[in-house]
């Protein structure tokens, strides 16, 4: 088996990795890189070819498929069914380019055959939903593809199934090491339910509406502000954009738009999309405990509202922020390269200080630790990290890539 890393050997994001074997080509990832402009064909890695079977996605985050739609679609994309959904209940939303996507789908534990390669996706606990590491097996070597993952999520038991019962004999593990630049060698993360009770505390003692940022992606997240706001009997807002990524995970076990203390309220710049776009059955579909701004001035000082920064006029208009509160639960990055500015001046005009609780999606220095040795791979290949030059010191067996170059595994 052959292998070329098209990108991803000293960064984070625009992960894409090229095997070869038998006559038969697959990609691993298709992402765009974290300053990299979707629009830009020169991103593009160049693989496209008759013989270029599939690309598998491991999960739905942008440095993952964000290159998918330069490509004709001529080429089968594998990922899982959750995945695939979430990806096309967000684009209309989002702006962003919907991707061809069709091919098979990826499940935990089934091996699929494609040309010469036999592919195992393992689920792995990340802040994508529906997320996957993967054993590809051809020509009698055997590689492992950690995508992104953690071991403090709430699907931290895979990853305990996974170092207790890892797959053996691996000739190459591409692991991911995104917390080697974010974190020392010894700290480690809060996990999703340290953040519940302290989300939780946080709602026993405020007094106004809580607005909670976060990604409506984030479906632990989005789990871990479900179950604070039960604990503490606070009814949970959402908007139609949350309501139809919480139904696309097609998982009746994460709250939905229709269960008790969960309201949809529809902020004025999404009614317009509705509709423009006529997305009439959509907003019928989640529309069972919908709320209208009269109904958000009433419960506004109990309620908690996954806050998007269109629905600022929308909590003004209602006159429902005395008193009120906001938590920042997503990636520090945002707010320290100012494309979060706007709101910050929202938020300061109305004196609401931001208090900032979060949980990294990627595994701490510690964990990658006991990952590398159950994995014990001959080769252990830095992928998706700023810090690349750490590997050397933290895990055996590493062996260093350059983007572009093929090596024969
Ligand atoms: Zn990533």
């Amino acid at each position: 088996m052959k292998v070329r890393i098209h990108r991803g050997t000293k960064e984070i994001g625009g992960t894409c990795i090229e095997l070869a074997a038998g006559g038969d080509r697959i990609a691993l990832d298709f992402g765009l890189p974290l300053d990299g402009d979707a629009a830009d064909s020169r991103l593009v890695p160049e693989i496209a070819g008759d013989d270029l079977l599939a690309i598998v996605i491991t999960h739905p985050h942008i440095d993952h498929y964000g290159l998918l739609h330069h490509l004709s679609g001529k080429t089968p994309v594998v990922m899982g069914g959750a995945a695939r959904r979430i990806v096309q209940a967000a684009a209309p939303f989002t702006g962003q380019p919907l991707p061809p996507l069709d091919g098979p789908e990826l499940e935990h534990g089934k091996p699929i055959d494609i040309g010469a390669f036999r592919i195992t996706p393992y689920l792995v606990d990340h802040s994508a939903y529906d997320a996957y590491s993967l054993l590809i097996e051809a020509e009698g070597k055997r590689l492992f593809y950690s995508g992104d993952f953690r071991a403090h999520g709430r699907k931290a038991k895979l990853f305990e199934q996974l170092v207790a019962n890892p797959p053996r004999n691996l000739d190459v593990l591409f692991m991911e090491g995104s917390s080697l630049s974010r974190l020392d060698d010894d700290s480690i993360f809060p996990s999703e339910s340290d953040l519940e009770t302290e989300i939780a505390a946080h709602f026993k003692v405020c007094q106004g509406m809580t607005m909670f940022h976060t990604s409506a992606q984030n479906i632990d997240r989005v789990v871990t502000l479900y179950r604070a706001c039960k604990r503490t009997g606070r009814p949970l807002v959402i908007d139609l954009y949350t309501a139809a990524i919480l139904a696309a995970t097609g998982n009746r076990n994460i709250p939905q738009s229709d269960w008790p203390g969960i309201h949809l309220y529809l902020p004025k710049l999404q009614a317009k999309q509705v509709k423009k776009n006529e997305w009439f059955p959509l907003l019928k579909q989640h529309s069972t405990n919908r709320i209208y701004q009269e109904q958000l001035r009433e419960i506004g000082p109990r309620a908690v509202i996954l806050f998007r920064p269109l629905m600022r006029f929308d909590l003004d208009g209602a006159g429902c922020l005395d008193k009120a509160s906001f938590i920042y639960s997503q990636w520090a990055g945002y707010l320290e390269r100012g494309t979060y500015a706007s709101t910050e001046e929202w938020l300061r005009e109305r004196g609401i200080e931001i208090r900032q609780i979060h949980t990294s999606g990627h595994a701490s220095p510690k964990d990658l630790k006991r990952f590398a040795a159950a994995l014990a791979p001959r080769a252990l290949v830095p992928i998706h990290s700023f810090a690349t030059e750490k590997y050397d010191s933290l895990f055996d067996n590493v062996v260093y890539r350059r983007d572009g170059e093929w090596w024969e595994v």
